[in-house]
């Protein structure tokens, strides 16, 4: 079993500062499994104990995951100096994770947004040889046709020399402002913008559906966030 000094992991998962954990031990508030420990040097395996502080149980984990509905506005970082970033909009419990965004979506695109502090889980989704797909909602300025679903599938140059892996163009409304779904295999910066640029149509509204196994749950609301379920967790993995 991994054992950890306990000031480690209790400041670790946000109850204070080492010192902190040391009063709080010498006051005789901390239990594990049972035992009050006053020494806060003391090592215990926090996977397989229970940490009791007070009579509050600690719920102990090394990750977290979070779904969020991203909103406009916010970006997809963990700082910025002129605007609110995801990590903006998190509750302060959450914070001691040091959670990030797993790839990006541009400041005006909504949807579905993965945090965590998972590095390997992050690297598996954004890794290019991974093929991940992301699927997209989004309306477009000019009537999206069929030859918009044939050059998708084709690929279309981004850059004067990238041109798109395979992607499937679904077509919900062909308009003056069309509304698609789109899945891409790849997260080039602004793709789906570019994509659409290519066939010579613009992106007005822009929001990501899913990403991999992951769905944006239908019934969070914009600007919400919650920690994905283990059904959801471990389809991810
Ligand atoms: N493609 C874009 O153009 N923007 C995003 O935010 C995501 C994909």
């Amino acid at each position: 079993a991994k054992t950890q000094r306990i000031d480690k992991i209790l400041s670790n998962l946000g109850y204070g500062s080492r010192k902190d954990i040391r009063q709080i031990c010498k006051n005789g508030l901390v239990k594990v499994d049972g035992k009050v420990v006053k020494d806060s040097s003391a090592h215990v395996d926090p996977e397989n104990s229970q940490i009791i502080i007070g009579n509050e149980v600690v719920n102990y984990r090394e990750f977290v995951y979070l779904m969020m509905h991203k909103p406009q506005g916010v970006i997809s970082a963990t700082e910025d100096n002129r605007d609110q970033t995801v990590v903006d909009l998190l509750d302060e419990e959450y914070l001691p994770f040091s959670v990030f965004p797993v790839g990006r979506l541009d400041k005006d695109t909504e949807g579905l947004l993965l945090l965590t502090n998972d590095g390997k889980l992050a690297h598996n989704l954004l890794s290019p040889k991974k093929n991940v797909p992301k699927t997209y909602y989004a309306k477009v300025l000019g009537t999206v046709t069929r030859s918009d679903i044939e050059s998708f599938k084709e690929g279309v140059f981004i850059e004067e020399d990238y041109k798109t892996l395979p992607a499937e163009l679904n077509i919900l409304k062909s308009d003056e402002i069309s509304e698609i779904e789109l899945t891409i295999y790849e997260g080039k910066f602004h793709q789906v913008k570019r994509m659409f640029e290519a066939v010579d149509k613009t992106v007005v509204y822009l929001k990501r559906l899913s990403m991999g196994t992951l769905n944006l749950d239908p019934t969070l609301p914009l600007g919400e966030y919650r920690e994905l379920t283990e059904e959801e967790l471990e389809s991810l993995q």
